[in-house]
């Protein structure tokens, strides 16, 4: 949603789904987390059985989904995809579970937004493939057990700590998603200029991976602007001047902090004194949702210590001044 607002780089979902790696193997960085998921996927498919329950957690756009997408591939199952907020009801999650074919996979994005009632339906699903369905109402209601085909479920959250303990402990793996290296994001960037047939020189790839967030996402949304920014207002060649002028023009400074990423250090400094504040005072002064700066913002910003998160709320570091003052100039100079 946020880079909608505040770029027109958004891809649409086609262009997402274009750029998205089909295997693990065309994945780049997370090498870690690729390991461990290896073992698993060879040690399940030795035994026929399901892979255990995986959780991924992470901020947005470092490659959830796209693990969610390749281990049913590696694994040659079918998956099912759904969304934490979509399912209101236990009665919403009832189809994917009795659609469930043997050792598919069933993938539920934003897993910590499922309502209470749901997660506590998926308990016995997970754990024993089995599930309670009450058949008609009142005094002629009756319970029936139904055995599930075992499966496997993939959960993604951006907020690890909002998952309750219980729904916690029921995922066999737990991997954590950071943010991708420079050389990642120059790989992923190189990579997907080929798919899209664009001339995009080696300095120009590492500026691009250098202006978005460590986050490929983001890298593959400024590729898509300054893509359509050097057919427009050039030859269609990627060059460092088109870079810097598209970046400028949609608000990007040199570090790929965006206008709302400057905008939220700025409510703290000038509203807030530098803080501390709590995360609701700033979202309410910016007119945003607290959500949106602690999954979407705030991420990045910590990570690059220009902000940091104490038991009084956030502060802003000397760096993030240091940041601004620079940010500013460069942006308003030629
Ligand atoms: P999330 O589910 O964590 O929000 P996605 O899996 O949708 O993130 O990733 C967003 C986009 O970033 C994908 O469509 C894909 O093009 C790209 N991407 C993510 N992870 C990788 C990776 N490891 N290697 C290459 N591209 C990636």
């Amino acid at each position: 949603a946020r880079e909608s607002i505040m770029t027109p780089d958004e891809p649409d979902d086609e262009k997402d789904v274009a750029l998205r790696p089909k295997r693990i193997a065309d994945m780049v960085g997370q090498r870690e987390v690729i390991e461990v998921l290896r073992i698993a996927i060879d040690a399940a498919s030795k035994r026929e059985e399901p892979l255990g329950h995986i959780l991924f957690d992470g901020p947005p756009g470092l490659g959830k989904t796209t693990f969610a997408t390749c281990i049913p591939r590696e694994m040659n199952v079918a998956v099912q995809m759904a969304s934490g907020p979509a399912l209101k009801a236990p009665k919403d999650i009832i189809p994917y579970l009795t659609n469930l074919e043997h050792r598919s996979v069933l993938f539920i994005d934003e897993i910590h937004r499922l309502p209470k009632a749901v997660e506590e339906y998926m308990y016995t699903a997970m754990e024993d493939f089995r599930i309670d369905i009450v058949l008609g109402e009142g005094v002629s209601a009756r319970t029936l057990n139904l055995q599930l085909k075992p499966f496997t479920l993939i959960g993604a959250t951006t907020r690890a700590g909002m998952l309750s303990g219980p729904m916690r402990d029921r995922f066999q793996i737990r991997e954590h998603l950071g943010f991708y290296s420079l050389p990642e994001l120059t790989e992923i960037l190189e990579r997907n200029a080929k798919k899209l047939s664009v001339e995009v020189d080696a300095e120009s790839a590492v500026e691009i991976a250098r202006r978005s967030r460590g986050t490929p996402r983001v890298a593959n949304n400024r590729l898509l602007w300054v893509r359509d920014f050097a057919m427009s207002k050039s030859d269609g060649k990627v060059t460092l001047p088109i870079v810097d002028r598209a970046m400028r023009m949609t608000g990007i400074d040199q570090a790929g902090l965006d206008r709302q990423d400057r905008r939220y250090l700025e409510t703290l400094i000038r509203v807030f004194s530098g803080g501390p504040a709590g995360i609701e005072a700033i979202a309410h002064t910016m007119n945003v949702s607290p959500d949106t700066l602690v999954d979407e913002v705030e991420p990045f910003l910590l990570r690059s210590e220009l902000v940091i998160r104490t038991s009084r709320g956030r502060c802003v570091t000397a760096k993030a001044y240091e940041h601004l003052k620079e940010s500013l100039a460069d942006l308003t100079d030629h």
